[in-house]
């Protein structure tokens, strides 16, 4: 952060229980000496808050506070999305996997920060389409959906998860212990797809918009609508039979659909690299939005910006240095109650390790 010019500048009082968040043109801080430390820059100006008397520096507002290795991040950001598996990342880098995991969970987090400041916030300009990516967490034993709400410009609006129940074709073997694994650790929600599609029009589609929303003929999708009455939607169906051309009005979820396969490691067919974790797929999959929005071109051989410039977000594609040049705030941003809010602070569970520790963003504020 300290370095470059112009000199930077705290922002507002990093404790979000000081005075001075409620009236931010009131604060006022004062430098309080500095502190060296081995990575650069090893000078880092300290300050203390006039209202609440609280320490902080400059990498208090930097997305690589408390890292002992913080040129990792953007690195590391993209592999995670050129299909490289943790372990891979780790043995390239020269560190453990545990580090490249918890740096993959910082960087889903900060993602989900960006995206929520990021994204429009009125009602949709465009159609979007509704879908299910199929995925699974642990085992195969414990498949979901992440559902996913693309805009015709390709910008991913937004995701959120719904685990399944293990369905199709299995040996007398595999059901007995699909039954023996629901019994110790209970059967997934019958209406998971439905609450989670709801929550997630919930978040896209604001109190009084009106969506054109296009999606396969999944019986669960009309339900959700149907809960949210101070929203209007025109729902156009199309079989997921259908050839998957450019021309399928699903087009552009299944152009992302292939995309999060093609780019991610932990959703390839036949892999080791599968999530174990439902929050740290959801954590990947902040970061694959990201990317995909504001940082990927939407025509690699044409080069006409990525989506996010076609709906007038930004100007131009951003970089990663761009999108981890500050640290986010989840209560600066505002992530409300609700599901966004569970996962950033890492409160998804994962069913079949019920034992497992969660890991909380300790010092996510
Ligand atoms: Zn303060």
């Amino acid at each position: 952060m300290s370095g470059t010019s112009p000199p930077f500048r705290p922002p507002f009082c990093p404790n979000p229980k000081c005075d001075s968040r409620k009236n931010p043109l009131s604060w006022r801080y004062h430098k309080k000496g500095f502190f060296l430390r081995d990575a650069k820059p090893h000078r880092i100006q300290r300050y203390r808050c006039t209202h609440c008397h609280r320490y902080f520096s400059s990498q208090t507002f930097s997305t690589t506070y408390w890292l002992r290795r913080g040129h990792l991040l953007e690195a590391v950001f993209h592999r995670l999305v050129s299909c490289s598996g943790i372990r891979q990342i780790a043995r390239e880098t020269g560190v453990s996997h545990s580090t490249i995991r918890r740096l993959s969970d910082r960087l889903g987090r900060h993602c989900l920060l960006f995206h929520e400041q990021m994204r429009p916030k009125s009602g949709p300009t465009e159609p979007l389409v509704l879908d299910g990516f199929r995925t699974f967490e642990h085992s195969q034993y414990w498949p979901m959906d992440l559902n996913l709400v693309v805009g015709t410009s390709l910008f991913l609006y937004g995701f959120n998860d719904a685990e399944l129940r293990r369905s199709g074709t299995m040996r007398p073997s595999q059901a007995a212990k699909r039954l023996i694994l629901e019994k110790t650790y209970g059967r997934p929600d019958p209406s998971a797809t439905e609450k989670g599609v709801e929550e997630l029009l919930r978040r896209v589609v604001p109190p009084g918009a009106h969506a054109v929303l296009r999606s396969d003929e999944h019986p669960a999708y009309p339900r959700a609508m149907k809960r949210l009455k101070d929203r209007s939607f025109e729902h156009e169906r199309t079989s997921s039979k259908a050839a998957r051309t450019t021309s399928n009005p699903l087009f552009p979820v299944n152009l992302s659909d292939m995309l999060i396969r093609h780019c991610s490691s932990n959703h390839k067919r036949e892999t080791i690299a599968f999530s174990k974790r439902r929050q740290s797929a959801l954590y990947r999959m902040a970061t694959f939005t990201v990317w995909r929005n504001y940082m990927k071109d939407r025509s690699e051989n044409r080069k006409i910006g990525p989506p996010a410039k076609a709906l007038g977000v930004i100007k131009r594609a951003m970089s990663a240095a761009q999108v981890l040049k500050i640290r986010l705030f989840a209560d600066v941003v505002g992530i409300g109650r609700g599901w966004l809010r569970e996962c950033y602070f890492g409160r998804i569970p994962t069913r079949a390790l019920e034992g497992c520790r969660s890991h909380t963003a300790r010092h996510a504020i």
